[in-house]
């Protein structure tokens, strides 16, 4: 069994090496991520600009790791076709600094990164902390272990695409661990305008999360201080999509031709 290893924090990210530090004690590990901050920029992949990778010298010794002058995916398909030396068998992404609940997990460039994974057949592992002083990085790191092992065991499906977050608290103050599925209307984004004297600019600003949400879903299960373990699959959307009328592709036809 070999890991990739990635993040959408960068490279230096303390959530990625402590993570790191956790898998290499499974199985060993190769780590492939982005040079620099890529937080927020969901599944983009470069496919106009050349990508340019790195050999680095890792935080954790003993592991193989590249840096990415690119996207979390890009960081996933380069290590599963050029980088990594061997089989890759399993994508872990994180440990990111800050959750990814609900509608979020759409821009997660920790949640894009294991998309790659999943949608080359990788049983794939996003993992969160949900921001703030002192991150309980090592409860999570443990967690990611235990998955990963359960995946190497067969005691999770090998189209595992799980979208984990926890609590920012000590091991004694979690809750429980709860199966959810993604709130949706998750957030709300306000725009603010200024002036830098020449031009106006604008400040896209994430409201905090919309906890007014069910039982069953993520923040609830984050908000009461459980593990959250959300099953992802790409059928994106929470709802059914709303009934199309079965006369619109004939009306729309008719219309075109008119
Ligand atoms: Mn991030």
């Amino acid at each position: 069994m070999k890991i990739l290893v990635t993040n959408d924090d960068g490279i230096f990210a303390p959530g990625l090496w402590a993570l790191v530090k956790e898998l290499k004690s499974i199985a060993p590990v190769v780590v492939v991520a982005p040079d620099r901050e890529q937080s927020a920029i969901g599944t983009a992949v470069t496919l106009r600009q050349p990508l340019r990778a790195q050999k680095m010298r890792p935080a954790v010794p003993g592991v193989e790791a590249y840096s990415v002058e690119g996207t979390p995916a890009d960081s996933v398909i380069l290590a599963l076709d050029k980088l990594a030396e061997g089989k890759i068998d399993v994508v872990v992404s994180g440990i990111n600094h800050g959750a990814n609940l609900g509608d979020d997990v759409l821009i997660s460039g920790t949640v894009g990164a294991a998309l790659q994974g999943y949608l080359h057949g990788l049983p794939s592992v996003a993992i969160s902390v949900v921001f703030g002083d002192n991150l309980h990085l090592d409860n999570a790191a443990r967690l990611a272990a235990l998955l990963v092992k359960k995946i190497g065991t067969n005691a999770l499906p090998t189209n595992t695409f799980l979208n984990v977050n926890l609590p920012n608290l000590p091991l004694t103050e979690i809750k429980g661990a709860r199966v959810t599925r993604l709130a949706s209307e998750s957030h709300t984004d306000t725009v603010e305008e200024s002036h830098d004297g020449r031009r106006r600019y604008y400040w896209l600003i994430r409201q905090g999360l919309n906890k007014d949400t069910d039982k069953k879903t993520d923040i609830w299960a984050i908000e009461q201080g459980n593990i959250s373990l959300t099953p992802l699959h790409t059928t994106l959307l929470n709802k059914p999509s709303p009934p199309i009328p079965s006369n619109l592709c004939s009306d729309l036809l008719r219309e075109l031709r008119e």
